[in-house]
């Protein structure tokens, strides 16, 4: 990797970032806070949250075996990706590299922040190669965008080439696991020490359950972290996202339990697909959702949604013709959605 200095856009670099007033006070035992401008009259919880969020960050941790300083949090981790962007990226000048298909959001921030956007595709099992990345790229290359289990797709990424991307790129390797929860496949958490140029992205909207709450998580080296909190909005977590997730920190074990459950009615889902008349290919899936081929995308899409089941429907994705992206649901739901096609006619 190149000297974090050099990666970093010079503007940002230099940026003096705004200090809120609650950063001001950090560390002092006070009771009278007349520092924001807030009106004193409502509960307490309506003042200004913390803009570090160091309680949640301080349950966090042990459970991703990270240090408080490794972590970031955003208005989900579409704000992690829309930062790294912004830190990274001179407009009309940087490129990323990522593969194809993908999850949409880095490229529709690359198109937001004026950066090109190089894709390089998958192969037919949905896995790339490392040199293919690397043949992409150029001195005016940022970023590289992976994300395992891939959204479509489903499947695990090669963890070999993702490790030799982490050696061998110069800039900034960004891996989204925001389905790893449900992946057999170890997590990159446990390289961050190792690797200066990894970003790992994470989010309570999926495993979690929580998505209302938008709350997404970077876990980076100190030096990136602290990139990310100098060009963050000053109060980017609200009080209520801390509350929630700080409630569903202490239920940990359900969400394994959870976690458990989907992983089974996946597998049940795949073999009751699989007997399906208008089912073409089941692909493999680490996630909590899977991609199939059936026999007209556009039509059993449009049939599901007259029967009010709605389904992701990616027939327009490279490499995805005719392809429906499936969420594994509860139960009755899943049951649903198996009805409502064995009685499909084409
Ligand atoms: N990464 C991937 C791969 C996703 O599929 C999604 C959501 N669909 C996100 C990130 C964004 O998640 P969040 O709700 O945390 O913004």
């Amino acid at each position: 990797m190149k000297d974090l200095q050099e990666l970093v856009r010079p503007n940002i670099l230099a940026l003096k970032p705004y200090s809120s007033a609650r950063d001001e006070y950090k560390g002092i035992e006070a009771s009278v806070f007349l520092d924001a401008n807030e009106n004193p009259y409502n509960n307490p919880n309506n003042r200004y949250p913390d803009p570090l969020q160091n309680e949640l960050k301080a349950l966090i941790a042990p459970i991703k075996g990270v240090r408080e300083e490794q972590i970031f949090l955003g208005n989900g981790s579409d704000e992690g990706i829309d930062l790294v962007y912004r830190i990274f990226c001179r407009p009309g000048t940087d490129n990323v590299v990522a593969i194809d298909p993908t999850y949409g959001m880095y490229q529709v921030c690359a198109d937001i922040n004026d950066v090109e956007y190089r894709k390089v595709k998958l192969d037919e099992h949905f896995q790339f190669r490392a040199a293919d990345l690397l043949a992409a790229a150029d001195e005016q290359t940022k970023l590289m965008f992976l994300c395992s289990p891939n959204n479509p797709t489903g499947n695990d990424l090669s963890h070999e080439e993702i490790l030799t991307l982490l050696r061998q790129f110069q800039g900034i390797v960004i891996v989204d696991e925001a389905y790893a929860d449900f992946s057999e496949a170890p997590s990159f958490l446990s390289r961050l020490d190792e690797f200066p140029n990894l970003i790992v992205l994470q989010t309570f909207s999926k495993a979690w359950g929580c998505a209302a709450i938008r709350l997404g998580m970077a876990f980076a080296s100190p030096e990136i972290i602290g990139l990310m909190n100098k060009i963050k909005y000053p109060y980017n977590v609200n009080r209520l996202t801390q509350q929630e997730a700080i409630h569903m920190l202490y239920k940990h074990p359900q969400v394994l339990q959870w976690i458990k459950s989907l992983q089974e009615e996946r597998t049940r889902m795949m073999e009751e697909f699989r007997k399906l008349p208008c089912c073409q290919t089941i692909f493999p899936t680490d996630a909590n959702f899977f991609l199939t081929r059936v026999t007209d995308a556009n039509a059993i899409y449009n049939y599901l949604v007259h029967q009010g089941i709605i389904v992701r429907n990616r027939t327009h994705v490279s490499l995805c013709h005719d392809c429906l992206r499936i969420t594994i649901g509860t139960r009755p739901e899943n049951n649903a959605l198996l009805e409502a096609l064995r009685e499909y006619k084409a």
